[in-house]
């Protein structure tokens, strides 16, 4: 069995070793510090947290280190907080009978001014999370020009919090250097492609069985319809009670119009994109953290080096164009050891994409179904009883009233009880899905139908934080009844064409209230709403379509001039209705 004394390094260290309980080496540690003791050359670790590789990297490092030259001397970066306060922790206990050497963790979240202070110190060693690093960098509080010892651990990890240039900057800043140590738990290309780039024929050592791809994380996808991405997502949320996650669009127009509208519908979800001070965001972070906000949308930009612990669910509301930013979307949940699902709302078109993000990230998509309605009520019932069962009675004085109560419920049985119950906790959510319809794109729906309309009613969750205008989404049966009517030919309605689309970063929610806005009218007179990217057709009573194409056309919408007209006096004809089929003059 090989000894710390064989691997050749300080007494000192294998005294506070000793102590520390540290009979034997690890298998990373045995085969890591031989080489790393010579601090000239570049290594590859590829082992798991708990193998011992803070050890590995940081007894050697201590070894190594200069006492008496009282600058930083090596930097060992890492993905979060947390560990950079582990690893400072760690190698205080391992240099216990060193004296002269400091080490000092910097990381994001705490006092900067502190930090620098302790900096200033005259430490070897600097502990720190990529972000503050790169912040001190620029505040000219650091000097890297002397390090020579760079240790990226968890570098998977720092790759998919999206810490990639910030490494790269660190590494091309760090003229000193002599040695890189890279430690991963994964080997996915990215990290590949710096070491390719920053590393000079690295001694690789690999602890274990080592995956490319994060196995905690289950990849799964949705197939619907673009006009019912946003109530698929509604679904899949339902679908979850216990919820914890982070839903990533592309735009921060997207972000903050599903976050308002998901928020109307009574979600606990905030918007975190890059329109926010640091004070806001500060403040949307923390309420997340502390699981105030059970939901957070991102965009990839304003999500980049969140770590949240215990995150069950990643949702793509569309899929990034970009593997490598799926990759990092992913890998914010899955981790420590914990279980994840990562989901994708994909359109029929995009899912070749999924091969391609199967092939290099080794890892295996699942095609689900888009829950009915009847699966999400049957789901948020017996999650609403598993609550009922496992609440805690123990401290409630409940023996004075249940006397009493058990009187008032003489008549009443055991099921009648948990269906009234039940009754006051999902009556919104059965009314909300009664009818729900089936948002799964199967094969024989792939033409499109002619007949689509927007999603059925609002939101099944609380009540109190609805906002009085919902848009399509709660039509009253009045508006629903002439629908149908519409429908069938015969409508008081005219159709009005507008020249304003999804591609101006409406909803069709925040585009109703727009125009109802403009026009100081009322949802009722409204009827079918048809948005594309470029143009809508709004239907809406004959007797207010003036006064709504006169608020709207010829005023300015983020600088380009609205025109808004009657569709079937000469605008442009839309509408999926057969109407809209009419053969045109020439035709
Ligand atoms: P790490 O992978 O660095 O997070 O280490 C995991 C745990 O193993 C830590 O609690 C270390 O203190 C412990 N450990 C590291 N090296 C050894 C060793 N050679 N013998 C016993 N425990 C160790």
């Amino acid at each position: 069995m090989m000894t710390f004394e064989g691997l050749g390094i300080d007494a000192r260290l294998i005294q506070a070793t000793d102590e520390l309980g540290y009979v034997n080496p690890t298998a990373i540690q045995e085969q890591a510090i031989p080489i790393l003791l010579s601090g000239t050359q570049d290594f590859i670790g590829l082992a798991q947290t708990g193998t011992g590789k803070t050890a590995a990297f940081g007894l050697p490092l201590l070894h190594i280190i200069d006492a008496a030259a009282k600058y930083p001397q090596a930097l060992i970066v890492c993905p979060t907080r947390e560990l950079c306060m582990q690893i400072v922790k760690e190698i205080e206990l391992f240099k216990k009978y060193m004296t002269g050497i400091s080490v000092v963790a910097v990381y994001g979240g705490a006092s900067i001014g502190l930090q620098i202070r302790d900096l200033k110190r005259g430490v070897q060693i600097v502990v720190a999370t990529p972000g503050r690093l790169i912040d001190l960098i620029e505040r000219k509080a650091i000097n890297l020009e002397q390090i020579k010892y760079v240790v990226l651990d968890e570098a998977d990890e720092m790759l998919n919090m999206g810490f990639q240039e910030d490494i790269e900057f660190i590494l091309k800043n760090t003229p000193k250097r002599e040695s890189t140590w890279l430690f991963s738990a994964t080997m996915p290309t990215e990290i590949r492609k710096v070491s390719k780039k920053y590393m000079k024929d690295p001694k690789e050592v690999i602890v274990g069985k080592v995956n490319t791809a994060n196995k905690n994380i289950d990849h799964q996808y949705y197939v619907t319809t673009a006009q019912h991405r946003y109530d698929t997502l509604k679904r899949i949320i339902d679908f979850n009670p216990g919820i914890y996650g982070i839903i990533f669009t592309r735009t921060k127009l997207d972000a903050q119009e599903i976050s308002e509208r998901l928020t109307r519908e009574g979600y606990d979800i905030d918007a975190l994109h890059g329109d926010l001070t640091q004070v806001q965001r500060d403040k949307v972070m923390g309420q997340f953290r502390d699981k105030t906000l059970q939901l957070l949308i991102a965009t990839d930009v304003a999500a980049r080096g969140i770590d949240v612990q215990g995150i069950t669910h990643v949702i793509n509301f569309e899929l990034p164009d970009d593997i490598e930013i799926y990759t990092h979307r992913s890998g914010r949940t899955g981790r420590a050891g914990l279980q994840g699902i990562c989901i994708s709302i994909v359109h029929a078109k995009e899912m070749y994409k999924f091969k391609q993000i199967e092939r290099i990230n080794n890892s295996q998509f699942h095609k689900m179904d888009i829950p009915s309605g009847k699966d999400v009520c049957r789901k948020q019932f017996f999650s609403f009883m598993d609550k009922l069962l496992s609440a805690d009675i123990s401290h409630g004085d409940y023996e004075t009233y249940v006397p009493m109560l058990a009187e008032k419920f003489v008549d009443v049985s055991k099921e009648d009880v948990l269906k009234r119950v039940a009754a006051m906790e999902f009556d919104r959510f059965l009314k909300y899905y009664e009818h729900a319809e089936d948002l799964n794109v199967r094969e024989r729906d792939r033409a499109p139908r002619r007949d689509e309309n927007a999603s059925s009613d609002r939101g099944p969750r609380r009540e109190g934080r609805e906002s009085g205008r919902e848009g399509r989404e709660g039509l009253s049966p009045r508006t629903e009844a002439r629908n149908a009517e519409f429908k069938r030919g015969g409508s008081g309605y005219s159709r009005l064409f507008v020249n304003l689309g999804t591609k101006d970063g409406f909803f069709k929610a925040s585009f109703l209230q727009y125009v109802l806005d403009m026009s100081d009218l009322k949802k009722d007179v409204l009827g079918k709403i048809d948005m594309r990217d470029m143009n809508s057709w709004i239907e809406i009573e004959k007797g207010a379509a003036q006064q709504m194409i006169h608020a709207l056309d010829g005023k300015k919408y983020k600088g380009r001039s609205i025109r808004m007209n009657d569709a079937d006096s000469g605008g442009p004809a839309g509408f999926s209705s057969d109407r809209s089929r009419r053969p045109r003059r020439g035709e």
